[in-house]
């Protein structure tokens, strides 16, 4: 069946549940920031502590929500969580100022920056691109979107992972290097933000390896829980 003017039909908008509405939250780009907590750099053990904070970027259709089942991916034996405060900006902007930034932000969310550990590893002693490493399908689970409205500007509050009831990660949001403003005035300055797109704040130390069958269940003070299923690798031969 033709699709008017399309050769073949396009892909679906990627989008997520936003609280107290039925409308959903379009998502433009995923940004995520690398190094934004002084403890996961030191566990990492690679980076200088004073290297500032990073950009990458993972696709929008990269989204996994929750109720859904996260693959274990191929060609990685170390696929491993990070669990991560989500900025969703609603309105645009280029060359913001931290005093301006937070009057950008749609709402708040939980994401998972999930990672094939040897893969990024293996780019960055080479120094290559982490794409292979952290950018690859069903590698962002996010939870619905908390409006402002809803729960403000969480500035501090803890945040935890657990894998099968077992706590893995824990900090407070206060331990970020580069807070919620200078994260959207620097991201600004190299990419025009626009309405839907998320930012990744970064993970604390704790990361670790995933097994097929796995739970996990990510918290943040204010925002609520998020927790999915690791499901059977797509790949089995490689685990
Ligand atoms: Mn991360």
């Amino acid at each position: 069946m033709s699709v008017a003017g399309f050769v073949f039909p396009p892909p679906p908008q990627p989008a997520l549940a936003v609280r107290g509405t039925t409308a959903r939250f379009p998502v433009r780009r995923i940004y995520c920031i690398g190094r934004n907590y002084l403890a996961h750099i030191r566990e990492m053990g690679e980076a200088d502590e004073r290297d500032p904070p990073i950009f990458f970027q993972k696709p929008a259709d990269a989204l996994v929500e929750e109720g859904a089942t996260l693959p274990y991916p191929g060609s990685t034996s170390d696929f491993q969580y990070e669990a991560e405060l989500v900025v969703a900006i609603g309105r645009s902007g280029q060359d913001i100022e931290p005093a301006d930034a937070l009057a950008h932000v749609f709402g708040y969310a939980i994401g998972l920056d999930m990672t094939r550990r040897d893969l990024q590893r293996a780019a960055a002693k080479a120094g290559h691109p982490w794409e292979n490493g952290k950018s690859f399908d069903h590698s962002a689970p996010c939870s619905g979107i908390i409006p402002v409205s809803l729960c403000g500007h969480p500035a501090q509050g803890k945040l935890r992972l657990s894998v099968n009831g077992q706590a893995r990660q824990q900090t407070d949001l206060s331990q970020l290097i580069w807070r919620v403003p200078e994260i959207i005035a620097n991201l600004s300055r190299l990419y025009r933000l626009m309405p839907g797109d998320l930012i990744y704040t970064g993970t604390p130390d704790g990361v670790g390896p995933l097994q097929p069958g796995d739970r996990i269940e990510a918290a943040i003070e204010g925002l609520g829980t998020f927790g999915i299923d690791v499901g059977p690798s797509v790949n089995p031969g490689a685990i």
